[in-house]
């Protein structure tokens, strides 16, 4: 019998169990997915995959759970520079005397290496797309970039001067400069960014919002983050940073709203009502004890959220493994309930929640036919990930990131065995180490 002639494909990712989404009910309990140009084409049981497939490249799973690649949906991943710099100080302390004082002298090059410091943290620990929001964007893009990852970024915009830019209309026009040059490109997208409203004044924010607007790009601001901010800008504008906001028309689908800790019920039901989206940072929150966000309220109603770390300086790892399982046991013990926040809502808020948040759902977040190869494989072979009853339980509560072996972006392989295949992580460690002594001298008293 003369055989079969087998479609080509670029990869195939087989032997062993895909949990496309994140209910236990979809797993495939030995499957395997084919990929052309950068595009899942064919997912299923092994032997039907193997059978109709052929490719270049095999990616032997070893019985590692093969599963969505997680998704960070809020960064400032050049931040990484000043993990453990300072901690366990009251928010404007930390702020005045440490981070201020070191940013004030950054520039882009420590921007470039923070990031692929970030980058490989992430890339580590199973993130494949983050969001986010720093200054010398140009650079993290760059950096995303030569990482292979996924990423929405844009440049934080203020009333003041920036070190980057300069003068405010020069931020504006860097923005646009930056949407153009990333227009077309398959990993990097460019987002209009104010940093909250406490530093942006009511006609700069309509600005943002037309920019955003002319070029279909998402805006993305710090809102309701701590109960410092509520008061400040019901003392200047005389309403609640929501109403406040959508005074100024710009609670819509396209908003993204980081933290959204204080929120009174009204402004949950404006949230969903505007279709705005959320991103939820629990580690970040209880580290500078800006509070609890009312998770489950928001969910409850509809609004759409995703998980992210916030900045290193404010956590201080990029892990979204640790960031899930502190976000499950934290609405517990907030609400004395166990039953809220189960581990299947936690897991869709890191992998197709943060997609949707960041207008990304269509291609990526789930593990489908028709969608991008974001993947990652997580290595079940552990002491403490046995037995497995219920594995979306283990991604939660047991895992680490350490325990991802594979990394897949956009169908290219970023990390094998644990190896960084598109970054140089010695070189990135020792700039780092040199940077460090530079930073310290800004922040010696
Ligand atoms: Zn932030």
């Amino acid at each position: 019998m003369p055989s079969q002639k087998k479609e080509a494909a670029d990869l195939i990712v087989t032997n062993g169990p895909i949990l496309p989404a994140p209910s236990t009910s979809s797993i495939v309990p030995q499957g395997a997915l084919a990929v052309v140009d950068g595009t899942i084409v064919a997912l299923g049981p092994k032997a039907q995959i193997e059978e109709l497939y052929e490719a270049r490249k095999i990616l032997d799973a070893r019985g590692g759970l093969i599963m969505p690649g997680l998704v960070n949906g809020h960064n400032h991943a050049a931040m990484t520079c000043y993990r453990g710099i300072a901690d366990d100080l009251p928010l404007m302390d930390w702020l005045n005397h440490y981070i201020f004082p070191a940013e004030s002298k950054s520039d882009g090059e420590q921007v470039y290496w923070g990031t692929l410091l970030a980058c490989a943290e992430m890339i580590r620990s199973g993130t494949t797309t983050f969001g986010d929001m720093y200054l010398f964007e140009d650079q993290v893009a760059e950096a995303a970039s030569k990482a292979g990852m996924r990423a929405l970024v844009g440049e934080v915009l203020y009333d003041f001067p920036s070190p980057n830019y300069g003068p405010i209309e020069k931020g504006l026009a860097y923005t646009e400069t930056l949407i153009k040059r990333w227009q077309n490109d398959s990993l990097i997208s460019i987002a209009v960014e104010p940093h909250a409203l406490y530093t942006c004044s009511p006609p700069l924010l309509k600005r943002f919002r037309d920019l955003a607007d002319r070029y279909g790009v998402p805006l993305i601001i710090h809102l309701a983050e701590s109960k410092h901010e509520v008061e400040e800008v019901l003392k200047t504008y005389g309403k609640t940073p929501v109403r406040h906001m959508e005074s100024l028309g710009l609670l819509s689908p396209n908003l993204i709203a980081c933290h959204c800790v204080w929120l009174e019920e009204e402004e949950m039901d404006l949230l969903a009502l505007r279709g705005v989206k959320v991103v939820h940072n629990p580690e970040s929150n209880m580290k500078l004890a800006s509070g609890v966000a009312p998770i489950p309220e928001l969910l409850a109603k509809g609004v759409v959220v995703g998980l992210g770390t916030d900045g290193c300086a404010s956590n201080n790892n990029l892990d979204l493994f640790r960031e899930m399982d502190t976000c499950a046991k934290l609405h517990k013990v907030h609400r004395l309930d166990p039953t809220v926040m189960p581990s299947p809502v936690i897991l869709e808020m890191a992998t197709l929640g943060g997609a949707k948040v960041l207008g990304l759902e269509k291609e990526i977040g789930s593990l489908e036919v028709g969608k991008k190869a974001d993947v990652i494989i997580l290595d079940l072979d552990r002491p403490h990930l046995q037995p497995v009853y219920n594995v979306v339980s283990h991604l939660v509560y047991s895992a680490a990131g350490a325990d991802v072996r594979d990394v897949i972006i956009n169908g290219q392989i970023v990390m094998q065995d644990r190896r960084l295949l598109t970054l140089d992580e010695e070189t990135i460690l020792s700039k780092i180490r040199e940077l460090r002594e530079k930073i310290l001298l800004r922040v010696a008293p």
